[in-house]
């Protein structure tokens, strides 16, 4: 299928993959995110159904396989591209006469479905603005297929004498659930594994669990599976480089965890932290925590919310004033703009982008009248530091940056 909903052309994140099969019936789909596909000798089990626009597509695969009626969807996590595709298979199931097929969840999939809906508008905005989804798309899901059996802790359902066992973590989310099937030695872990640094303390997004993720990655290793499906990217295969990638990924948690509590024990305030906490190369250069998508600095944000307060450490900033009469007030001291834009551009060839960025918002947020040339100077930083930033969603919010900037020139 052509990739007719135009997204492939923004970003390689909506990339169309093709199945990949293993033994045992066992086959996943790579979309956007992937969707594992389970055979047993009467029925399927689909783990993970993709985002809502992929529906068609994983009916349209999953029939190229067989024929056979969908027993169960298991939802490994309630994000948009992994629990949305439901209404394509529902329909498929119907047309074909099938039974409707069970969708089984963690208990939180509930709470988080009545939140998305409650909250639809501002998850449509952050959501736009991390995935760099153009203003004529849907930045949101607004079809809610709820579970229909839900579990707290652990569950397990037989079909066709597989069995297959559902456990509940926390991670990237409170409602996650990985998926064992001891007989076809195969687990199925969502977005707890990912082929990039873990996305804990994304920027726009409710906290994350930097600590039970890595127990969650642990409890994976020791059951020793031959075969890993993540929640996106390619399969693992290989007890031994299973075991590697969930242990490496889950050290890399422990270390920042540990430094975080370590430096606030030592009473160090959020800004040293992020400035002096380490990434060693053994976590830098791995492939498995490629900070494409996670970055470590988003990590240590998230444990310094999860263990921390909002307060800074300054007295200034508890009640602070607003940043325009702060540059209002130093720019008048300094008696022109133009010496603050200059010194900006300055820093800026010597590479300093960002601190030329703080410096050109001192000119846009006390100036009077908005100046077109420091907006512009701005997008050029900013267009600057996204093409050497390598994740996705920091990349993201740069060009974002640089939308806001074109719509007030009028240029978008
Ligand atoms: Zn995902």
């Amino acid at each position: 299928m052509s990739d007719d909903t135009g997204l492939g052309s923004v970003t390689p994140f909506f990339m169309q993959g093709g199945t990949e099969h293993f033994e045992n019936g066992v086959h996943m789909l790579r979309l956007f995110a992937n969707t594992c596909i389970v055979e047993t000798e009467n029925g399927v089990i689909l783990f993970d159904v993709g985002l809502e626009i992929n529906g068609p597509r994983i009916v349209e695969e999953l029939r190229a396989i067989t024929e056979k009626p969908v027993r169960y969807i298991v939802y490994g996590h309630g994000h948009a591209d992994h629990a949305f595709g439901t209404q394509a298979i529902l329909a498929d199931a119907e047309a074909r006469g099938h039974p409707r097929p069970v969708i089984l969840a963690h208990e939180n999939v509930v709470k988080r479905f009545d939140r998305y809906q409650e909250m639809l508008p501002y998850h449509e905005h952050i959501n736009r603005i991390q995935f760099g989804i153009p203003e004529n798309f849907p930045a949101f899901s607004r079809t809610y297929i709820y579970p229909d059996e839900t579990f707290r802790d652990e569950m397990s359902f037989t079909v066709d004498e597989t069995a297959f066992e559902l456990r509940h973590a926390r991670g990237e989310t409170d409602d996650a659930t990985w998926m064992w099937a001891p007989g076809l030695d195969t687990v199925c872990v969502s977005d707890l594994w990912v082929w990039s640094c873990p996305n804990v303390g994304n920027p726009f997004k409710v906290q994350r669990y930097a600590l039970e993720w890595a127990e969650a990655l642990e409890a994976v290793a020791d059951i020793s599976p031959g075969l890993m499906l993540p929640g996106h990217g390619a399969a693992i295969a290989g007890a031994e480089k299973v075991k590697d990638a969930c242990l490496t990924v889950a050290r890399a948690l422990r270390f920042l965890d540990g430094q975080v509590v370590a430096m606030l024990n030592e009473g160090k305030w959020q800004e040293e932290i992020l400035l002096s906490f380490d990434w060693p190369e053994e976590f830098a250069e791995s492939p498995y925590l490629a900070p494409i998508y996670g970055h470590p600095y988003f990590i240590v944000q998230a444990l310094l919310r999860q263990y921390h307060g909002w307060f800074d450490g300054n007295a200034s900033h508890l009640f602070p004033s607003t940043g325009s009469e702060i540059a209002e007030e130093v720019l008048k001291l300094i008696g022109s703009p133009d010496r603050v834009l200059n010194r900006a551009r300055a820093l800026a060839r010597e590479g300093k982008t960002q601190l030329a960025l703080h410096l050109v918002d001192f000119v846009l947020d006390g100036g009077v009248e908005p100046r077109t040339d420091a907006l512009e100077f701005k997008a050029e930083c900013l267009n600057r530091i996204a093409d050497e930033e390598k994740s996705f969603i920091a990349r993201n919010i740069f060009l974002g940056g640089v939308r806001q900037i074109d719509k007030l020139l009028g240029r978008e």
